[in-house]
């Protein structure tokens, strides 16, 4: 089936509102080692969930993609692997071809740097103009400053989960020794943040804070008074575990203990957000991977820091799925809040579609992000992009033939917002 809509959407560029890319380095390492299964991206997860609570044992991970591989296939993770492999390599992803798909991927790698490759997948094949990276302007890498790891149409998201999650003292390690300051009390480690935030400010591709705590905690955040803090932070920093320079989050400072610390560390991230207009993403919803708990994700816990920070621009991810209405009628009352479909579109393209089509009736459209890959692979960009088209023509095509949009509106909506709002939100294009 084609339309109009349809073929204006499919050759629209997109803005990736977020993706976890490797860096060309690690790319490059792993090499020899990529096959059909490195075409799987977030579909590793449903794996495990078809395998079931007591998962059979197989010979091999091959033996295990081939067995569990056609139960995923309908899932919008699987579909998105589907498409990819289809659109890359002409292949249908299935056990009979997988050897010759790693054949593919092999030969399409082959004398090609990463550079080359990223160009080739994400911009030409994935047609995405510009990438919000998340995953290397964090104080823990040793590589944090390195952005010609990544190609010029990528800027990087300041992340530290550890420190505003608070789970442990490895956050305050990683930010002494990347900021240079000794952090002996709570003023310097506000101190530090800010001089870390400084370093990635000066390479001139800081794009966000990302604030990815749902991870870790529920997003309840409270305003605790600087006593609260203080009084948590000289309890840590007393700790045997703190002086004897532990370097991962250590896990012998319980969550609730660290709490009013974190939260009064995110407040200060938030001041910075407000008086430089750095934007700020959000995870909200659905945890990758498997068991992880939806009980402290929704956005609306975040109400009062919208409320509160009027002025900072919130870029909030992922739809909060399992609840985008929810997020849609957030964003409809808060002018300062972003909708954004980033990786929701593979995680249930059906839901995806009907909350689109809901924002579209709440919100302005110049409010809402289409799309973000957020994956680790440049080429799973390729199918991830493929499944976001065809749902959001799907979805444009609706508003045609109720007679809700005129053509040329449903062309300024797709434009909007699969790439001109996020090129005005973060300053680029
Ligand atoms: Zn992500």
């Amino acid at each position: 089936m084609s339309s109009a809509i349809r073929e204006f959407v499919m050759q629209q560029p997109l803005f990736s509102h977020h993706d976890h890319h490797v860096t060309f380095a690690d790319f490059d390492k792993n090499r020899e080692t990529y096959g059909a299964a490195a075409l799987l991206g977030y579909a590793g997860a449903d794996l495990t969930t078809a395998a079931g609570a007591r998962p059979p044992s197989f010979e091999n991970e091959e033996q295990r993609l081939a067995a569990l591989w056609p139960n995923i296939r309908t899932t919008g993770y699987g579909r998105a692997v589907t498409l990819g492999c289809q659109a890359l390599f002409g292949l249908e992803f299935a056990p009979e071809h997988f050897a010759q798909i790693g054949k593919a991927v092999q030969a399409a790698i082959k004398g090609k740097t990463a550079e080359e490759l990223f160009d080739y997948f994400v911009r030409e094949k994935a047609n995405i103009k510009w990438v919000a990276q998340d995953g290397l302007f964090r104080p823990e890498r040793p590589d944090a400053l390195r952005t010609e790891l990544y190609p010029d149409y990528y800027h990087f998201a300041f992340r530290s989960d550890a420190l505003f999650g608070c789970t442990g003292m490895g956050a305050i390690h990683h930010l002494q020794r990347f900021s240079g300051i000794d952090v002996l009390n709570l003023d310097r480690l506000v101190d530090a943040l800010n001089v870390a935030i400084d370093s990635f400010k000066s390479t001139g591709r800081l794009n966000a804070f990302k604030v990815g705590i749902a991870y870790q905690r529920d997003l309840v955040v409270l305003d605790p008074p600087r006593y609260e803090a203080e009084r948590a932070f000289s309890r840590l920093r007393s700790t045997k575990t703190f002086r004897d320079g532990l370097q991962q989050n250590d896990g012998a400072v319980n969550a609730a203990e660290g709490r009013p610390l974190g939260d009064y560390m995110l407040h200060r991230l938030l001041e910075r957000a407000h008086d430089e207009d750095i934007p700020v993403q959000i995870h909200t919803g659905y945890l990758a991977g498997n068991w992880g708990s939806l009980a402290g994700t929704k956005a609306s816990f975040l109400i009062p820091l919208f409320d509160k920070y009027r002025e900072v621009r919130f870029d909030i991810f992922h739809a909060s799925w399992p609840w985008a209405s929810e997020l849609g009628t957030i964003a409809k009352n808060y002018p300062n809040v972003y909708p954004d479909m980033c990786w929701m579109w593979t995680m249930n393209p059906a839901e995806c579609e009907r909350a689109l089509g809901e924002w579209l009736d709440g919100v302005p459209f110049n409010k809402i992000f289409a799309f973000g890959a957020d994956t680790g692979q440049p080429w799973c960009d390729v199918g991830y992009a493929l499944q976001a088209r065809i749902g959001i023509a799907r979805v444009l095509e609706q508003k045609i033939e109720a007679g809700y949009f005129s053509e040329a509106t449903a062309r300024d909506v797709a434009a909007a917002i699969m790439l001109q709002n996020g090129e005005s939100f973060y300053g680029l294009g």
